[in-house]
């Protein structure tokens, strides 16, 4: 029988690598993914996925929230000082539709009235991603580049969409790319650069693909909203989205109907689990 193991690449550790935004190579500061401010702080417990061979469970539980070594301290500090509040303020005014006010706006299909700032808020996560998923640089390094530069004129490149909806529950999960094929009922697929599930937001990076299971729920396209000045911070989400969709990670709801390809490699994968 062999060892257990952790499913997916270890992004903690403090050997030198390169960061997933500049490229440059150092020891790796710590990037909550998604940021504190968004509450993914001390109170947040973070289990590894592990694998004994024949099955993959959660290994034991630490607290201090979701985190890689992904960005050099310059990259870190930009995010930080620059988009972690926005983040924060946009997550805690989505949290009551993540709970018991989740069902009115289901019945009424709309988006919340929630006023944010659309391009500080896709930074932040295109940040996260970037930290989580040192792969993405070398798939998209202008993308890589425009983000690391703070430019003023951030463009996702053809071919990359993100995505967004709301979510719910104690259950977060982070991770790079991840392959998935949905092999019992329906015929789709779940195919993502990266990855963050933490509630009461749930963000996919992703190709356009056939079969997308983010299409068959509608998930909000949030691709433009990086073309957003750093000045807008007041623009009401529901005349930028008709409809946000509720959403559990298909991990998460029908696990046995699904096949999952990811690379220890180039994947890392965190779960954790929020206070009560
Ligand atoms: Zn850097």
């Amino acid at each position: 029988m062999r060892a257990a193991r952790n499913l997916g690449l270890d992004m903690r550790s403090r050997q030198l690598r390169r960061c997933g935004l500049c490229g440059n190579t150092s020891i790796l500061t710590r990037s909550h993914v998604p940021p504190q401010t968004a509450g993914n702080d001390a109170g947040v417990s973070r289990m590894a996925i592990v694998e004994d061979g024949k099955r993959a469970f959660l290994g034991r539980r630490s607290d201090g929230g979701l985190w890689v070594r992904g960005l050099c301290g310059d990259c870190n500090n930009l995010g930080g000082r620059r988009y972690d509040t926005a983040y924060g303020d946009f997550a805690k005014a989505l949290r009551p539709y993540g709970g018991a006010a989740r069902h009115l706006l289901v019945e009424r299909n709309s988006a919340p009235a929630v006023l944010f700032a659309p391009g500080l808020v896709s930074r932040a996560i295109l940040h996260g991603m970037h930290a989580l998923s040192p792969h993405l640089r070398e798939k998209f390094p202008i993308l890589a580049d425009q983000l690391a530069a703070d430019e003023e004129a951030v463009r996702l490149p053809p071919g990359l969409r993100l995505r967004v909806a709301l979510t719910y529950g104690l259950t977060a999960r982070v991770s790079g790319a991840v392959h998935a094929q949905r092999v019992l009922d329906l015929r789709e697929t779940y195919y993502v650069f990266a990855e963050v599930f933490f509630p009461p937001l749930a963000w996919a990076l992703c190709p356009p693909h056939h079969e997308s299971i983010l299409d068959r729920e509608r998930w909000v396209d949030a691709t433009d909203w990086v073309r957003y000045s750093r000045e807008r911070t007041s623009v009401d989400l529901r005349n930028i989205a008709s409809g946000v969709p509720i959403v559990q990670h298909p991990l998460h709801q029908n696990p046995d109907d699904w096949v999952y390809m990811f690379s220890d490699k180039i994947t890392p994968l965190l779960e954790g689990r929020l206070p009560h």
